[in-house]
């Protein structure tokens, strides 16, 4: 599916949670990289009402999806005491930067866990250092920037996918708090309603995409950017399968809206090492809030 171009000018101003604003003006080392489309333009375009963008079948890409929602996560892991019990030692133990006890709430760790319930700490956090992965940018990109860490697994993971013939491309990684706001503001504005935006739309100081661990991925052809269609692509079925190899995790999974407090995001990616992503796969566990034993997180 081909989004007709104001659609895709207003997915990329935010759908994804943390999501899809344009760029970022915050980076040490990314002045250059950060050209800022002005996320106020698209505002009138049609392509944000709600239900507008799924493909056939699909349900609404950034569309709050309210049936789902409510459902309670299924999965059994959640109740594993033995995973649960250690998790912070885990991630610890998987951070060579040794920046641990409170690698979940520091957001210079890679483990740290933002949600709904965890916002970042301070809120106008700033990567130290961002810089932009050398890889294969998605047509009207945002800013690609990530830390360096997640920026090197991005480009050993898109050559992996390349070498497999499947074409990754960045859509959207680092947004600052600023970013955000707008990215937020313009979503509240086209739903006319917070509770509907905050489905798909982080408040300012609450988005994975502030970390520079979040990267939002797409096909190189364009197909269903930023759609949940986009599960059914061979680069989203390459990713749910290998991303963990690289230390990425599908951190919005379809039906754990009442764990992580977000639609799913077949496209969003979040680096938190191959240790922990590994041992997520390996225990067929989806959400960050189970792995680490954390609250769910369904609203603010
Ligand atoms: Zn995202």
């Amino acid at each position: 599916m081909r989004l007709p171009a104001l659609l895709l000018g207003a997915l990329l101003l935010s759908a994804c949670s943390a999501s899809e604003g344009p760029a970022a003006d915050a980076g040490t080392t990314a002045a250059s990289a950060s050209s800022t489309p002005s996320p106020s333009a698209p505002a009138s375009s049609p392509g944000a009402e709600p239900t507008g963008q799924s493909a056939p079948g699909e349900p609404a890409s950034p569309a709050p999806s309210p049936a789902s929602s409510p459902s309670p996560p299924s999965s059994p892991e959640a109740s594993v005491p033995g995973i649960q019990s250690s998790p912070s030692e885990a991630a610890a133990a998987s951070d060579p930067a040794g920046d641990a006890p409170d690698s979940l709430s520091d957001p210079s760790s890679i483990g740290v866990v933002v949600n709904k319930q965890r916002p970042l700490d301070p809120p106008g956090f700033v990567p130290a250092e961002l810089v932009l992965p050398r890889v294969a940018l998605g047509p009207s990109a945002g800013s690609a920037l990530l830390r360096p860490d997640a920026a090197d697994a991005v480009e050993r993971m898109f050559a992996a996918a390349q070498a497999d013939g499947v074409g990754l491309t960045v859509v959207s990684a680092y947004r600052s708090y600023t970013d955000q706001e707008s990215t937020y503001a313009y979503w509240v504005r086209q739903y006319g309603n917070a509770a509907l935006a905050e489905t798909i739309s982080a408040r300012p100081g609450y988005s994975e995409h502030q970390t520079g661990l979040a990267v939002d991925v797409g096909q190189d052809d364009g197909t269903c950017t930023l759609a949940t269609c986009f599960s059914g692509t061979t680069s989203a079925q390459w990713t749910s399968a290998n991303a963990a190899a690289y230390g990425f995790i599908v951190r919005y999974p379809q039906g754990f809206d009442g764990i992580t407090g977000y639609s799913w995001e077949p496209w969003h990616l979040r680096y938190v090492g191959p240790e922990v992503a590994g041992a997520m796969q390996a225990g067929n566990i989806a959400t960050f809030e189970e792995y680490f034993g954390l609250p769910a997180a369904p609203g603010y």
